[in-house]
């Protein structure tokens, strides 16, 4: 018999608190995860007014030494869409912590905000708290960053967050579409984790069935709550995010993105290639569930009908994307990561197979 050599490394956040009017807790949750007293707070312009500076003034009556550092927002121009962020933020946080001497960062914002944190934190081996202000896609508790160059969106190697603190009628108020988008990435584990299941059986990739038997059940709960997914309620962000979190814990488990990145999440990075700035992360990531759901010969309209009833796109008139960007798209999707093995093989669908496909699957 062979001899047992395996092992695994599984990092998790080690306090989570999600629910109503929890932002007060952030003191607590800090004190029993650290004794260091020296916090950068890393915000945006909104994001400070929105908790930033509150979160500031909680933890700075309560013996912590508090510098704010607010990420420059991005100059929009008319129509140009802007690569936002990019590693000039990341560094820009880095900065702010050494000039700081910051023993722990805490992020405040949504998704991007987040994923500066993280990957400045990184970096810097310091540990962070995630503390978001919307839920647009399950970042906030995954341990890898997403973050835009020349090229479109680049995915980085990260950690998870150490605290999670994610307070429900603080996210309610941002607006639904990005709850809504939200939703669709995590449902996008789904497809994610058919694209896993093959390539463990054609390539003999590496395998966990804990992390996705946790992906799927994170997409599963969401489907059966999709009735109370809707705007203007707290209770809908209260599922979306225990989904976020629980989806972040099967990529910890796995050591890798795998549960919840799959062909859909390739073709949604294509797409801020081919059309970026058009549509979020998680709404293409849905559209691109459905087909890839699709082609695995599974349950697609189950996926379609769900980001229906949450009000999500479905098609690329919803997407605000032309459909021969979603064909462009859909061709090209495997060589974001050719080292990922999904359904769409080695060299990727023809122009008819993906004129196909998002024909009959209602996107084009
Ligand atoms: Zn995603």
């Amino acid at each position: 018999m062979e001899r047992f050599t395996k092992y695994k490394t599984m990092i998790f956040p080690r306090e989570v608190i999600v629910g109503h009017n929890t932002t007060d807790q952030i003191k607590g949750m800090c004190r029993r995860i650290t004794t260091s007293k020296n916090v950068l707070l890393v915000t945006d312009k909104n994001t400070k007014k929105i908790s930033g500076d509150k979160i500031g003034k909680i933890l700075s009556g309560s013996g912590f030494e508090v510098n704010i550092t607010a990420i420059p927002s991005p100059m929009i121009k008319k129509d140009v869409p802007v690569a936002w962020p990019t590693m000039k933020e990341v560094n820009y946080v880095i900065k702010a912590a050494s000039k700081a001497e910051s023993d722990f960062l805490i992020g405040v914002g949504g998704g991007s905000v987040i994923d500066v944190t993280k990957l400045a934190s990184y970096e810097l081996s310091k540990f962070y708290i995630s503390a978001p202000t919307s839920a647009a896609h399950d970042g906030m508790a995954s341990p890898r960053a997403s973050l835009k160059d020349k090229t479109g969106s680049l995915s980085k190697i990260a950690v998870s967050p150490t605290g999670i603190l994610a307070d429900t009628s603080i996210i309610s108020k941002a607006p639904y579409r990005m709850l809504a988008s939200g939703c669709a990435d995590v449902i996008s584990n789904l497809s994610a984790v058919k694209d896993w299941e093959l390539a463990h059986r054609l390539k003999n990739e590496e395998f966990s069935t804990f992390a996705a038997s946790l992906s799927e059940t994170s997409s599963r709960l969401l489907l059966h709550k999709a009735e109370d997914i809707r705007s203007g309620l707290e209770e809908a962000v209260w599922q979306a995010v225990k989904c976020m979190i629980v989806s972040g814990v099967a990529m910890s488990v796995a050591g890798n993105t795998r549960p919840a990145s799959g062909s859909e999440h390739m073709f949604s990075h294509m797409l801020d290639r081919v059309a970026p700035g058009k549509a979020l992360h998680g709404e293409q990531c849905g559209v691109g569930a459905i087909m890839m759901m699709y082609l695995h010969g599974e349950n697609w309209e189950e996926i379609r009908d769900f980001l229906k009833i949450i009000g999500a796109p479905t098609t690329a008139k919803e997407l605000k994307i032309p459909k021969k960007k979603i064909v462009e798209a859909l061709m090209d999707a495997q060589n974001i990561r050719p080292e990922r093995y999904t359904i769409l093989g080695e060299q990727g669908l023809t122009q008819d197979a993906a004129k196909k496909l998002a024909k009959i699957t209602g996107v084009i």
